[in-house]
């Protein structure tokens, strides 16, 4: 079929939807065409958000690196000490109430600190940050009393209190909701008795409070826990493959007397409180990966300098030169994505009026509506820097198997990150069902966006020369991925969401869509000059990687369905699960030549070089 075949058949309709005002939705990256679209990356700080990274990272690189063996093992005393510091620099509360201690902040320069302090180095520490600042502490921000923020989020912010959150059990992993604890209101009305046993709680041993999730007649619920509630047992660190300086222990309660004013929220909001807090968790966990993936390069790129192999340095070999592009594409793409989903969020949230009483209600339906975008941070995040941790090991051959040098360090703490915040599977299926439902339910034009893609995959654009043949291929792009959708819900209808076969491809299409989409937007968003020149190659590299992978999904599930489709011909099935089409952009990426150029400037400015 010709890509732009009939195209004038649906103008009219497409015609009708206002593409810039749906920025700022959730999932409208896969709507809207690029030259309607924008994005948020770091090159557009404001000067406010400057500052705050460059304190950050003056921070991390001249207090807590130093400290960094010192961080990697059990150390409580210094871990408070660092948070008092943290608390008293305004890090902890940066997108907290001003009157809680917090600075009221959007949710960019929240990540910025994250991201910036995580080039400490220190895995562990960020960790404790995350589980404080994200699970610990947003429960109460968004859902608590104007009491229980008093007594809790103040000294939150400012460090004080170490904040946890429990929501695990032995039978209830990813199945969170299935969870055996249970909470009865006493005869006299004046506590909820909690028991039942939560395992692997992040800053536990350590918190001076924890969300806990119970149920109460069978409904699940949110309370507050701290050191005054007789019966809250901690129980002996775990013994971890990773992260060892941060605490992760069970907790068991055993009749805990928790106050009746420390319910959060109501009796049965509990599942919601979870799961809503849990977004915010997974966009921040995007970011301290993304900085973890560049440390990781820089890293590499250190020891393979001064390593000489057959009389020259290892820097000199093609296949390690292969390596460290594909790196610094997959950091810079993960950068991207990041900053696109706290952009989306606070353009959303700068609509709101900060004075109406349900303005954190709001912002945690905002982020809720990011489910999609949360969720791609955090599996693209996770995953490029397992991906930058496993080539570093590789690069720094033995030495990176012995724990003298920082690889194999790296390698062990990052694996909790397709773990934890939802495991890379449970999230790509939060990313496929949320992308049905926003579908079914309308939330964003898909329908009739598709009705118009399927007769016109690549549309028109203006787009410099240079860059133009890429937009065509990520247009065509997403009106695949619409295509594919519209074919599952054809065949499965909402039981979709039960085919993992097909979810799970279908999940690292839209992760494909996200990235090439935010790319090629932060790039024809950059200035001219040195830094957009640079950018240019990483950009070209990455479209080119996506592309293939995305036509590679498309392929497994076209051959998997192809036989609930009609064909009237044998030819049309063989095109169909070959995604034949695609050969008529004539799209041919020469990826060799563009890692020989992304080398070179990388070996000039030996590091890590797409960051401002
Ligand atoms: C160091 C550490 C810190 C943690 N911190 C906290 C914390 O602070 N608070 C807290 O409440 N919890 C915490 N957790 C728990 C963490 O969130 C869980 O480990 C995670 O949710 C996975 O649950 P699970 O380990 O029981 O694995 P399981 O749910 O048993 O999963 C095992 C495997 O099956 C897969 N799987 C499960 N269900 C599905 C499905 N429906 N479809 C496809 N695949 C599936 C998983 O992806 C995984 O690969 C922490 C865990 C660790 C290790």
């Amino acid at each position: 079929m010709d890509l732009k075949e009939k195209k004038f058949d649906y103008l009219e309709m497409i015609n009708n939807i206002d593409f810039d005002k749906l920025y700022g939705l959730g999932g409208s990256f896969l709507v809207c065409p690029l030259k309607h679209s924008k994005t948020f990356s770091k090159e557009m700080f404001s000067e406010d958000q400057k500052m705050f990274a460059d304190a950050a990272y003056d921070y991390a690189i001249k207090r807590i690196r130093p400290l960094k063996d010192d961080l990697q093992v059990l150390n409580k005393e210094l871990t408070l000490e660092i948070f008092k510091e943290l608390g008293e620099m305004g890090f902890l509360g940066v997108d907290m109430p001003e009157k809680y201690g917090g600075s009221n902040l959007d949710k960019t320069t929240a990540a910025i600190v994250v991201d910036y302090l995580a080039f400490s180095e220190c895995a562990s520490i960020m960790v404790t940050i995350g589980a404080h600042t994200g699970i610990g502490a947003l429960p109460i921000a968004w859902y608590g009393t104007d009491r229980q923020k008093e007594k809790y989020l103040t000294k939150i912010n400012s460090g004080e209190w170490l904040a946890s959150f429990a929501l695990t059990e032995p039978n209830a992993g990813s199945d969170a909701m299935n969870g055996e604890s249970t909470a009865y209101l006493n005869d006299e009305k004046t506590h909820y008795i909690l028991n039942g046993q939560k395992i692997w709680i992040t800053n536990g041993s350590w918190a001076n409070s924890c969300v806990v999730f119970a149920k109460v007649n069978g409904k699940m619920t949110a309370f507050i826990v701290d050191k005054d509630c007789e019966g809250w047992v901690i129980g002996a660190e775990e013994k971890k493959m990773g992260i060892k300086g941060s605490s992760t222990v069970t907790m068991y309660f055993e009749n805990c007397k928790v106050p009746v004013e420390n319910l959060l929220g109501a009796v049965g909001e509990g599942g919601h409180i979870a799961l809503n807090c849990l977004y915010a968790g997974r966009w921040k966990l995007g970011f301290s990966s993304s900085a973890g993936s560049m440390s990781s390069i820089n890293a590499a790129y250190n020891f393979a300098k001064e390593r000489k192999q057959f009389s020259r340095s290892i820097l000199k070999f093609d296949m390690i030169k292969n390596k460290f592009a594909n790196m610094i594409a997959r950091a810079w793409e993960s950068d991207t994505v990041n900053y696109a989903t706290t952009g989306s969020i606070d353009d959303s949230i700068a609509k709101l009026d900060s004075n109406a009483e349900d303005y954190y209600v709001k912002i945690q339906k905002i982020t809720e509506d990011h489910a999609i975008e949360a969720s791609v941070a955090k599996v693209v995040g996770s995953e490029a820097l397992a991906y930058c941790a496993d080539e570093g090991v590789q690069i720094f051959g033995g030495s990176g198997f012995c724990e003298e040098y920082p690889a194999a360090g790296v390698y062990r703490d990052e694996r909790i990150n397709r773990i934890f915040e939802g495991t890379n599977e449970i999230n790509r299926l939060i990313i496929s069902g949320t992308v049905l439902k926003k579908a079914i339910l309308e939330e964003i034009p898909i329908r009739d966006v598709l009705l118009h893609r399927k007769n016109d995959m690549i549309g028109d654009n203006d787009f410099d020369e240079s860059i133009s043949k890429e937009a065509e291929v990520i247009e065509y792009c997403k009106s695949l991925g619409l295509i594919v959708l519209d074919n599952l819900i054809n065949i499965y209808g909402q039981d979709f969401k039960n085919k993992q076969w097909l979810i799970e491809p279908f999940a690292d299409i839209i992760c494909s869509i996200s990235i090439m989409h935010n790319c090629f937007l932060r790039y024809n968003q950059l200035d001219k000059g040195v830094h957009k020149n640079n950018t240019l190659p990483v950009l070209k590299l990455s479209i080119s990687h996506h592309y293939r992978k995305l036509i590679n999904r498309v392929k497994i599930i076209n051959s998997y369905i192809c036989d609930y489709m009609q064909f009237g011909k044998e030819q049309d099935k063989i095109d169909f699960c070959n995604v034949s089409e695609s050969l008529n952009l004539n799209y041919l990426p020469n990826e060799i030549h563009l890692k020989k150029i992304i080398i070179d400037e990388f070996y000039k400015q030996e590091k890590y070089y797409l960051n401002i």
